[in-house]
């Protein structure tokens, strides 16, 4: 059974044995067609998908989500709150620890943001040594690149295709947003500049260089509600079969 963590009491709650996950987002500019929360609402519908349609399949308890992220590279941007490297792997280390009191086998972090992948790819070696829990993540933005097409790079990295049809279908309630969806496609001057300097260099860009105004990397310009529901299931599909393999080396594990 998929279940919400925090809908527990303690004594449910007591001697727990599930993988847990914990959804990891930000806040932080998403051009000016979507809202500064994209990151954490996606988080929100992903897992809401996957417990409507996946709920009986596997056992798992989603963890209290995580709202603010490592968003540097926008902090030159209106509506953009970040926390620092150190703060977040504090963060994710002390959450740790209170999983390790409580005997929980696995943590999966099913992350949201591109600029959380360094943090989280760090934490998990630690929370595996230092914690004795079997430390995974998931990176959204990895399953909507193996989906392909439009759902790829250069169409949909931050705030482009994928977001926006995604943040479309689930959440209707920014319309006001949605009308100002862009309409001039890809800015190629600037995702040249970083394919050419990113291709045998890790590069610390800042939005700016690649977006100077807009804010938003990609194309949302041909981005639908429906499109964004097709994606929302594809991606969900894949994250299940992902999480099956998690759950079935988490069953019989003692620590
Ligand atoms: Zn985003």
């Amino acid at each position: 059974m998929i279940e919400y963590w925090a809908d527990n009491s303690k004594n449910e709650l007591n001697q727990r044995t599930f993988p847990v996950m914990l959804p990891f987002g930000s806040t932080e500019q998403h051009g000016n067609h979507l809202p500064v929360g994209t990151d954490h609402l996606l988080a929100n519908a992903v897992v809401s998908n996957l417990v409507d349609r996946y709920k009986t399949q596997i056992d798992l308890s989603i963890l209290p989500p995580l709202h603010y992220g490592k968003s540097t590279e926008h902090a030159n941007f209106p509506g953009t709150i970040t926390l620092s490297a150190h703060t977040l792997l504090s963060t994710l280390y002390d959450i740790s620890l209170s999983l390790k009191r409580q005997a929980i086998p696995s943590l999966v972090i099913l992350n949201t943001h591109g600029g959380n992948v360094g943090i989280v790819d760090c934490a998990l070696y630690d929370i595996r040594m230092d914690y004795g829990i079997d430390a995974y993540a998931i990176h959204l933005g990895r399953i909507f690149e193996s989906l392909g097409g439009k759902c790829a790079f250069p169409y949909s990295m931050h705030a482009g295709y994928v977001e926006t049809a995604i943040m479309k279908h689930c959440y209707p309630e920014y319309e006001r947003l949605y009308a100002i969806t862009p309409d001039k496609g890809i800015d190629t001057a600037g995702f040249t500049k970083l394919t050419d300097i990113q291709s045998l260099i890790s590069w610390g860009w800042a939005t700016e260089d690649i977006s100077a105004q807009e804010g938003y990397m990609g194309d949302p310009s041909q981005s639908t509600a429906e499109q964004g529901r097709k994606i929302l299931e594809a991606a969900v599909d894949v994250l299940f079969e992902q999480l099956k393999k998690i759950c079935m080396r988490t069953k019989g594990r003692t620590l």
